[in-house]
């Protein structure tokens, strides 16, 4: 046992001598760790002389599409430019990383070069760490921060637990309801993000649309004194917190869970809140928020199949995407680009996607995917934010528009 550990410890002491010695004279051997919630990285090699580190996406199997990485860097000389390659699906590959010098506030790099199955970013570092990532971060603890800044500034605003999830975590939520003497049976809406864990600029919109719903704007406050809400900022949490991209997991993927016996305790408590909502108010909106492929560079809308609509659904449907298109200007915009998700799409399982579950078990309400565009300088936290923003405006507009 001794001897085993004393020889572990030679080699460890030997691979950071080596290391150390392969660094530039005077910088120090960088180190790539991922130990914290939503840390994800394999690390295939780290060139200490070029300051490269080249990663995958951890493997999680049956966790869904490797394609989320989110990983920090130490051993930095401040000032130093440090170089990252990430190998991966496309899915993975933005054309700008995620980089944060605090793990909180996140910016983009320069654009990185790409050559087949990867993308190297260069990026210039201040400090003596550095974070990169898909995307910018969205963790449990930021539903959590919103839940309590929301609860503080709107009297209206509860925070409250979905449920907990397979792995025992809390899934943060927020009821925003009309206040005392307000309409007998208002429209309700639900909002979630995240059923695809890499999916993270999803809970920034989330998160923005929540901020412009409690804010000053008299449209906001004009809204939230007639409408329920209810908003998940992040249905799987426990790929969240895992770092695993969550899309096509086994036994289900999330968005295809959505039956009479749900696997996910999310989608369990979901559909239980919804048909709660439907039974205290008038159903009136699920939005489901998402983020595309790499190619797609406006923003779009997965609807259910007009044929399996009735003719209320489908004249709400279009009102709202009236509205979308006048309000998400993005960038990137919402222009009208809509696709169904009916069996052409799923053979198989469209019927347990969740807005085709909302279609089914309501008679009025409008059930949409949101897909937010991602690859670009817009796909940043305040960029997202204000698309938020923007389907917050684009609801209240189809709102105050929409015959009683
Ligand atoms: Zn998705």
């Amino acid at each position: 046992m001794h001897r085993i550990a004393s020889v572990l410890l030679v080699a460890l002491a030997t691979t950071a001598a080596a290391a150390a010695e392969n660094a530039p004279s005077g910088k120090p051997p960088l180190a790539v760790l991922t130990d914290f919630p939503g840390g994800s990285a394999e690390v295939v090699a780290i060139d200490q002389a070029r300051r490269l580190v080249r990663i995958k996406p951890a493997d999680h199997p049956d966790r869904g599409w490797r394609v989320w990485w989110y990983f920090h860097v130490t051993g930095i000389q401040p000032g130093e430019v440090i170089s990252v390659e990430v190998m991966c699906e496309p899915f993975g590959l933005p054309d700008h990383a995620a980089v944060s010098t605090d793990d909180r506030r996140w910016t983009q790099t320069a654009p990185g070069s790409r050559i087949k199955g990867s993308v190297t970013y260069h990026h210039k570092v201040a400090g003596r760490e550095v974070w990169f990532a898909w995307g910018p971060p969205y963790l449990p603890r930021d539903a959590a921060d919103l839940i309590a800044r929301a609860e503080k500034a709107c009297p209206q605003a509860k925070g409250f637990e979905l449920c907990r999830t397979l792995e025992d975590r809390p899934v943060p939520a927020l009821r925003i309801s009309p206040p005392d003497g307000g309409p007998a049976r208002p429209p309700a809406i639900w909002v979630q993000a995240r059923q695809h864990a890499w999916e993270t600029g999803a809970s920034w919109i989330a998160q923005g649309l929540v901020e412009w719903l409690i804010s000053d704007d008299p449209r906001a406050a004009t809204l939230r004194k007639k409408t329920a809400w209810t908003i998940v900022p992040i249905m799987d949490a426990d790929n969240v917190v895992r770092g695993a991209g969550g899309k096509n997991e086994m036994p289900r993927d999330h968005n295809r869970d959505w039956d009479d016996s749900p696997h996910w305790r999310s989608v369990q408590a979901a559909q239980r809140g919804i048909k709660e909502m439907a039974g205290d108010y008038r159903f009136a909106l699920f939005l489901d928020l998402h983020n595309p492929g790499p190619n797609e560079h406006e923003s779009y809308f997965y609807t259910g199949p007009r044929d399996t609509l009735s003719p209320v659904q489908i004249a709400n449907l279009d009102a709202f995407l009236r509205a979308a298109s006048a309000e998400v200007r993005g960038p990137p915009p919402f222009s009208g680009i809509i696709r169904e998700s009916g069996p052409t799409y799923d053979k198989d399982h469209w019927r347990e996607i969740a807005k085709n579950w909302v279609n089914r078990n309501s008679t009025e309400a409008v059930a949409v995917t949101f897909e937010a565009a991602w690859n670009s300088p817009a796909g940043t936290q305040d960029g997202y934010r204000q698309v938020g923003r923007q389907l917050g405006l684009a609801i209240e507009r189809y709102l105050r528009n929409k015959p009683e």
